[in-house]
């Protein structure tokens, strides 16, 4: 839906109406990842700013918000969290079995690293952590593996995250 909210130019403090859109769909992916959906350009002294609001991507297979809305699959709490979302839903995985595959990492790694589902190839899943600032393989038959023998709740409504995604496995 397009609405218009008042907008502070952070640079020059002009004030200005915009328009934002706060429902997106599959067609808008890559202008969400690379926040171009968010610029405002100020016509008073031509910086451009993100600007940043709540907003939910619905596609065919599934719905993901920026900030805790309603009827959605997932929400997030913050831009990296949804970038990892749609990373994951477009490669059509499991969120759960994500963080499965990260505790796993870490026990591996014996580390407590903030890990990043970041892309696959036919083999691996990737990895990356913040703190080393390194990428991680894993091999995709352990995820096949852990889709065979759990099953995951089908939840909606709910933030996945290292913290509680075990609640959601039997
Ligand atoms: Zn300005």
């Amino acid at each position: 839906m397009r609405k218009r909210i008042d907008f502070y130019c952070p640079h020059c403090k002009t004030k200005k109406r915009i328009t934002i859109n706060d429902e997106y769909n599959e067609s808008h992916i890559d202008n969400l990842l690379d926040r171009s959906a968010f610029k405002i350009k100020c016509n008073k002294c031509n910086q451009e700013t993100i600007v940043d609001y709540n907003f939910c991507l619905k596609t065919k297979s599934y719905s993901l918000s920026y900030g805790e809305l309603k009827d959605v699959d997932r929400f997030t709490l913050t831009y990296d969290d949804f970038k990892e979302k749609v990373l994951i839903f477009e490669d059509k995985l499991n969120d759960i079995l994500i963080e499965l595959m990260k505790k796993k990492l870490n026990h591996d790694l014996n580390t407590e690293y903030e890990l990043r589902y970041d892309g696959m190839n036919d083999k691996q899943l990737i990895f990356y952590s913040i703190d080393s600032n390194e990428s991680y393989a894993m091999n995709k038959e352990l995820y096949d593996y852990y889709q065979n023998k759990y099953k995951t709740d089908n939840v909606k409504d709910v933030e996945i995250t290292s913290l509680n995604f075990d609640k959601y496995i039997k």
